[in-house]
């Protein structure tokens, strides 16, 4: 199975969301630094300083155009449905697919891959998807689902489903895997929903502050689907779909060894979408330039 899309490349696709800006970012007289326009364009103001000569005019305005671009309005399920769901149907067709988050803290990653209760994100709606596509098609084989979810903090591996000491990481056939791993069987979004938002609660949180998930800390959801169909022959064959769901840690943090990490967990050649997150206040100009400029590179991988 060739794992290149219809353009014939493998490229990653690129993705912005922007965020509403948050009332302590209103409260603090930010004003507002990006503009998205056409659902695909991105405009990033830096503002002079107010006492500068040059307040009236606008500095070192940059445009930068993704695949998509989403403005603060945009909801989960659009965020979903135009970055995701395609991996969804390739991921029942037996291949592999992965979508993460970048993005400085604070800036949407865990909101659009988790969500809330509420609104809940990319992995919630990506397992519903699936689920979905499953029962339309249960004829035509058996399908078994198993999920897990895993932290990568300080270069070491945790078990979200069922923590505990550190995962020991050990070499085989497909690559790093996690020895002991929960590979947990999932029937329904309902439980999967709560699973997650109780595996996020065990995510590391700053020492200083016990309910703030670490901005060091990775999230990785991996959803395995099986399949089972007889071919012409009458031979069982099986198919093996994987997607991997990843709310990186802050990219504010040393980036070149948690990249390493990452890169060797996922493994092999695989369709790959990246939403870059970021906030609209001139407050966060700097690292929202740094994100902008990251996401505008992937575009070339
Ligand atoms: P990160 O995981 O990148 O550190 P969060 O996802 O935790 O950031 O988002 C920071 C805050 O902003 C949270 O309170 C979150 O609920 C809120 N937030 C982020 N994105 C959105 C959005 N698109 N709509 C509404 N609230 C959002
Ligand atoms: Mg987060």
């Amino acid at each position: 199975v060739s794992e290149k899309n219809d353009a014939g490349g493998s490229r990653i696709l690129v993705f912005v969301r922007l965020r509403p800006m948050a009332k302590k970012e209103r409260e603090a007289g930010s004003r507002c630094c990006v503009r998205i326009v056409n659902r695909r364009d991105v405009y990033l103001t830096e503002f002079a300083n107010e006492n500068d000569y040059l307040r009236l005019k606008r500095l070192r305005g940059r445009h930068f155009t993704f695949d998509a671009a989403f403005p603060d309005s945009a909801s989960q399920k659009e965020v979903y449905s135009t970055t995701t769901a395609d991996l969804v149907e390739q991921v029942l067709q037996g291949r592999n697919g992965s979508v993460f988050c970048y993005g400085a803290t604070g800036a949407g990653k865990t909101y659009t891959m988790l969500g809330t209760v509420e609104n809940p994100g990319v992995m919630v709606l990506a397992i519903k998807d699936l689920f979905t596509k499953i029962r339309q098609r249960s004829c035509d084989g058996n399908h078994v689902v198993h999920l897990s979810y895993l932290e990568v903090y300080n270069e070491t591996v945790r078990d979200l489903l069922s923590p505990g000491r550190p995962l020991v990481l050990r070499e085989d056939k497909q690559g790093i895997v996690a020895a002991g791993l929960t590979q947990y069987r999932a029937y329904s979004t309902d439980e999967v929903m709560a699973l997650l938002q109780h595996g996020n609660q065990n995510r590391t949180t700053e020492p200083t502050r016990a309910n703030e998930t670490s901005s060091r800390s990775h999230a990785i959801l991996q959803v395995v689907v099986e399949y089972r169909v007889r071919d012409n022959s009458m031979n069982v064959v099986q198919r093996v779909g994987k997607l991997s769901l990843i709310d990186l840690a802050g990219s504010e943090r040393a980036l070149a060894t948690d990249q390493r990490t990452l890169r060797s967990l996922e493994g092999g050649a695989c369709n790959t979408a990246m939403i870059a997150n970021i906030s609209p206040s001139n407050l966060s100009f700097g690292e929202t330039q740094n994100t902008l400029h990251w996401a505008d590179r992937a575009k070339e991988i």
